[in-house]
């Protein structure tokens, strides 16, 4: 079996949706031969169910097992900011509010949104699953042409403030693209986008590493020849 460099987006049972412990992930990333993992868990600034973590408890767990300590850190740019991301080594930015039904006009609205997050917000590592709510688009349906102004300059933030884009597989397995999609990572690339990390977001032991060689692959293809990985500083890994 081939190793697997990387998946630095899994959910533990510190996440109210996931029942896996940290015992039975390094495990399986062990038999999946993943070399580095970032457990990320949810910590959603406009959902209190889905923030739970007592960040000293979760920081010493992740120590304990010598991982980096990681977090999913939801915010929907309304909610006061009251969390201290210099207490995580990872911090995975993600906005989660998506409006329904799912159309063209919410993914514009969801890409404001996230402008505007992304302009006043400034203390994370990576942006997670920058096309997010395609994965619940009756037809899985791409961002229009028309949102990539929108995109461009969230994009151009990113890189401008030393921010990575996090590659997502975990919608590989329902259309074959990682999100952002294949379209956007040419975008990023296009813009001098560099610096990406990559995540199976699963929530369950049989989805740690899943999708990530195909994610890998389409990096490739696209011309990335790194990936950013954690040891005590962050450092890019060669792909191919
Ligand atoms: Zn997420
Ligand atoms: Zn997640």
């Amino acid at each position: 079996m081939r190793k697997i460099i990387a998946d630095y987006h899994i959910h533990s049972n510190y996440s109210p949706d996931s029942n896996s412990t940290i015992e039975e992930i390094l495990e399986t990333a062990r038999e999946k031969r993943i070399e580095h993992i970032i457990i990320t868990d949810h910590y959603e600034l406009a959902d209190s169910h889905f923030n739970v973590i007592d960040i000293e408890t979760y920081r010493k767990e992740m120590e304990k097992y010598s991982l980096p300590v990681g977090v999913e850190l939801g915010w929907d740019g309304i909610k006061e900011l009251n969390i201290d991301t210099t207490k995580f080594d990872y911090v995975l930015l993600a906005h989660h509010y998506v409006e329904e039904p799912i159309t063209q006009e919410s993914y514009k609205n969801y890409l404001l949104r996230l402008l505007d997050i992304v302009k006043r917000f400034d203390s994370y590592h990576a942006l997670a699953h920058l096309d997010f709510p395609r994965r619940y688009h009756p037809q899985r349906e791409e961002f229009s042409k028309e949102l990539y102004d929108i995109i461009t300059e969230i994009l151009k933030i990113v890189i401008s403030n030393g921010k990575m884009l996090e590659v997502n597989v975990s919608p590989i397995k329902l259309y074959g693209e990682p999100n952002p999609s294949i379209d956007i990572l040419k975008l990023y690339k296009s813009l001098g986008g560099r610096n990406i990390t990559i995540g199976s977001d699963a929530h369950k032991l049989e989805d740690i590493g899943k999708g990530i060689e195909k994610g890998i692959e389409i990096l490739s293809e696209l011309g990335y020849n790194y990936i950013l990985v954690l040891d005590t500083e962050w450092r890019e890994v060669k792909i191919k």
